[in-house]
């Protein structure tokens, strides 16, 4: 950057001139004689030494010296850098030469540089913002630039360069403002819009269709009739479910981000989802074999949430299990995340297995397990991990819809990221599947 170097200016307290001192003693004295032959020679004389004493502390001021001046010096541009602290943000103070002056904590920490004096260009080469410092120190321009960084997680940058003038040197402040949680939140939030319209779009089509038959074509068929109020009831069920799946998301999602602080007995959650599931079992011809022990296994947990995660594994296991099939519910005290990993989600010799969740490392952390396993159709290694995305939906990549919303083991994912567990599968086409969740267990008394 070819930025001309001016003479940094610097800040120095300018003395009191002994002038003014002596102005002053003089005027005192004077006033003192002149009172012994005149009053108002005498009130004179006191002004004098009032206006001297006012030049005193008049001179006595910061002034702007130039470089060689050997006064005491006060502040120069890099001493401006403290004040970078106040700012959350990462900012920058950069020289007319494009030298780094100032760096608050943030922006040592998140751009990893430790020398003053380093070069802007040294850590960060996107043009825009050198076009944007260039700016700023050359003609006082403030600017706000946006960049994106690729990384494992995209991040994105917008840098606010502002001048900063400093006697007759110029420099240029910038501030960094992490814009990455905002983007993808929008982006999210525009993807998860998109697809939630085009989820209820489908059934309502379908509905849509079914009215028109009914009250053209099919009026005056009573068996005809009878069939499309069937399927107009389906889908009216269908749309229900989508919107308690996606009402039953964003509660969960709105305070995910504060794990539960209450005990619950996750073996009585089991047994209680147990008890609800009966009737359906009935009509669908399989046996659901509780594996639980008897005296309470309690977790750090939110009962309500840890019996929809239940609740939903079973309703799937129990789904896709054919008649005569046979659903295992387990739930036991383990030990460490890698201890509980092993032991819920490690059993089927050759079956394919996706962690689609893990806590965070954490001493001294033991957890307890349910494994929800089926002997449905099983799914296969290359959809594995794409279970608990939202709307994700086997049979629909296949080709052979069944009417899921695709939102339930996002619902079981989102709990147990909230309770800060992990979640696993482990599959096997023609065997069956196995969904296991993990949660912390409560410290005993
Ligand atoms: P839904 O079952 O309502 O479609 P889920 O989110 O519960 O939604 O499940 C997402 C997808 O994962 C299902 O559509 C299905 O393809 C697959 N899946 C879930 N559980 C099982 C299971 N036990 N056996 C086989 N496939 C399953």
């Amino acid at each position: 950057m070819a930025i001309n170097r001016l003479a940094p200016p610097r800040l120095r307290l300018e003395r009191i001139p002994a002038a003014a001192w002596a102005a002053a003693a003089l005027g005192v004295l004077a006033a003192a004689l002149a009172f012994t032959t005149s009053a108002v020679a005498a009130v004179l004389m006191l002004l004098a030494a009032a206006a001297a004493y006012w030049a005193m502390r008049e001179g006595r001021r910061f002034v702007i010296a130039s470089s060689d001046d050997d006064q005491i010096e006060l502040v120069g541009l890099a001493e401006l850098a403290p004040l970078l602290e106040a700012l959350p943000d990462p900012a920058l103070l950069v020289d007319s030469e494009g030298r780094i002056v100032g760096s608050n904590a943030a922006a040592r920490r998140q751009m990893h540089f430790e020398t003053r004096g380093q070069f802007l260009t040294s850590i960060l080469r996107h043009p825009d913002v050198l076009e944007a410092v260039h700016a700023a120190v050359r003609e006082g321009a403030t600017r706000a630039v946006e960049y994106e960084m690729p990384a494992q997680v995209d991040r994105h940058t917008r840098c606010y360069v502002a001048p900063v003038t400093w006697g007759s040197d110029r420099a240029a402040m910038l501030v960094f403002h992490d814009q990455t949680a905002k983007i993808s939140t929008e982006r999210m939030r525009a993807d998860f819009l998109a697809n939630a319209s085009h989820e209820l779009r489908t059934p309502l089509a379908s509905l849509t269709l079914l009215i028109e038959t009914l009250s053209g074509p099919a009026r005056d068929n009573a068996v005809d009739r009878d069939r499309f109020l069937e399927m107009m009831q389906m889908q009216a069920d269908r749309m229900r479910r989508l919107i308690d799946d996606l009402l039953s998301l964003s509660r969960i999602e709105l305070d995910e981000h504060v794990p539960p602080s209450d005990r619950a007995d996750i073996a009585a959650v089991a047994r209680e989802v147990a008890d609800s599931v009966m009737p359906v079992l009935k009509e669908r011809k399989v046996t659901l074999d509780v594996n639980a022990p008897a005296e309470p296994v309690r977790v750090v947990g939110e009962r309500f949430q840890l019996a929809q995660v239940v609740q939903n594994l079973v309703d799937n296991a129990v789904k896709y299990t054919p008649e005569g099939g046979v659903v295992t519910l387990e739930v036991a005290a383990s030990g460490d995340r890698e201890e509980v990993s092993a032991q819920a989600g490690r059993r089927w010799e050759g079956a394919g297995r996706v962690a689609l969740l893990t806590p965070a490392v954490a001493a001294n952390r033991s957890y307890a397990y349910v494994r929800v396993e089926d002997s449905g159709p099983g799914v296969s290694k290359q959809f594995l991990p794409r279970l608990g995305e939202r709307f994700f939906r086997v049979e629909r990549e296949l080709g052979n819809e069944r009417g899921g919303t695709g939102l339930g083991l996002a619902i079981v994912k989102h709990i147990i990221n909230r309770h800060r567990g992990g979640f696993l599968v482990e599959s096997e086409p023609g065997r069956g599947s196995a969904f296991a969740a993990y949660v912390e267990l409560a410290e005993e008394g």
